[in-house]
């Protein structure tokens, strides 16, 4: 008789954002005529820029004659796309990572659920909170993460770092010491970020008590601040203590397209081992590489004028982005984020918990956004608005707001 992995049978139904759709349709069917505004999951509306449809017609014709046909893709990604990023996203701000350190993969999700396979079992892993689920989860499935407390909705195994508006959304070093650190800054859910200087902290920290920082950067093409950090290599030492992970889904509407990158430095080491050997011996047997066609788009992201409609599209988010802090700081509300990340957050008025401020959002103004409550007990009375929608929408949603 076979036997299931038990550990997928630790984790609480993820209802956040099926209970958010149950919601809208009742509230939809009792009230058949009203008109809803979605601002609440983090997926992009803006169709693919002219330069990266350019680039997937041509590797679709090119895909139809035999001369150029293209098979499996190298495992670790085509050099024109490695080169481009490296160029691109490493060299341009000083940081020496080289194309053999860049694994080409469908995506962040993916990279940040299966980076924890190569590390012990028995490592604590510490997370912010509120936090992208995905980390956390990940962990669970494969038995790192202790026994889960439904009350503090918590994992007895699992080092939580809140983000409050307290700490100013700055996550402290915890008390005891992690193994496995995952940080996303820019930040999904609170849409806030750290400096560079504060960044260079963590890596000094992660250096001295010989832990690995997991860096998701899935939202950096939206930091408008200069004292940022665009990648965790620009920190110094960040190279014997970090693996980054980036997406071509927010800044380049990929969500649908598949395309990130893995960094795996070659000076990233445990004892003797190379993680670098370790990730490419995962990805040769367990990846078969990113479409042809896909990474074509990948690289047209990076021509001029692939650059040039990127920065519009992005510009085009961060207006509403902006449209919405300001519009709610008018009308009272307490915000955070929404400067650097394509999302608001927001303290939730009255004393009301998350999910009392969405249902009344969602009856009186018939805007649909996220309970923070759902990324993390510290996400209680916090609500997530996303600045992902078209203009027109973000603008009607903001007038029904200010209306309450
Ligand atoms: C959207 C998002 C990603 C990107 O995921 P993909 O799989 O590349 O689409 C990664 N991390 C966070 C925190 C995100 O919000």
């Amino acid at each position: 008789m076979f036997q299931i992995n038990e550990n997928y049978q630790k984790l609480p139904g993820s209802y956040l954002f099926s209970t958010i759709a149950k919601k809208v349709a009742a509230f939809t069917e009792a009230n058949p005529g009203k008109d809803i505004i979605r601002l609440g999951i983090g997926d992009v509306t803006q169709p693919l820029a002219p330069a990266v449809i350019e680039a997937m017609h041509k590797a679709v014709d090119e895909m139809g004659k035999a001369e150029t046909f293209h098979g499996y893709a190298p495992d670790l990604g085509y050099d024109f796309l490695r080169d481009a990023i490296v160029e691109n996203d490493y060299k341009s701000r000083g940081c020496d990572i080289s194309a053999d350190e860049i694994f080409v993969s469908d995506g962040a999700k993916s990279d940040s659920a299966n980076i924890q396979e190569i590390f012990g079992p028995k490592n604590r892993i510490a997370v912010c909170d509120p936090v992208y689920p995905v980390y956390v989860d990940s962990n669970v499935m494969s038995g790192r993460t202790g026994v889960y407390d439904a009350r503090s909705e918590t994992w007895s195994d699992v080092i939580y770092m809140p983000c409050t508006m307290e700490n100013g959304f700055v996550p402290e070093f915890p008390k005891e010491t992690p193994d496995m650190i995952y940080l996303c800054l820019p930040n999904n859910p609170t849409g806030t970020t750290i400096t560079k200087a504060q960044l260079q902290e963590w890596v000094d920290y992660a250096n001295k008590s010989g832990a690995v920082i997991i860096y998701d950067g899935a939202y950096e093409a939206y930091i408008s601040e200069s004292d940022v950090a665009h990648s965790i290599y620009e920190c110094e030492g960040a190279k014997t203590c970090a693996i980054e992970l980036k997406s071509f889904s927010k800044n380049a509407g990929f969500t649908g397209v598949r395309l990130g990158y893995a960094v795996v430095p070659k000076d990233l080491k445990c004892g003797d081992v190379s993680l670098h050997g370790m990730w490419t011996r995962r990805h040769g047997t367990k990846f078969n590489g990113a479409p042809y066609i896909v990474q074509r788009a990948g690289e047209a992201t990076y021509s001029p004028q692939g650059k040039a409609q990127l920065k519009e599209q992005v510009a085009y988010y961060m207006k509403n982005a902006s449209m919405i802090k300001s519009g709610l700081q008018e009308a009272g509300y307490t915000v955070f984020g929404g400067v650097n990340a394509p999302y608001i957050w927001l303290k939730t008025p009255d004393k009301m918990t998350s999910w009392e401020f969405f249902d009344y959002l969602l009856h009186n103004a018939n805007v649909v956004g996220t309970p923070g409550s759902g990324f993390g007990p510290s996400g209680e009375g916090y609500f997530r608005l996303t600045a992902f929608g078209s203009y027109e929408n973000t603008l009607g949603a903001l007038e029904r707001i200010r209306k309450l």
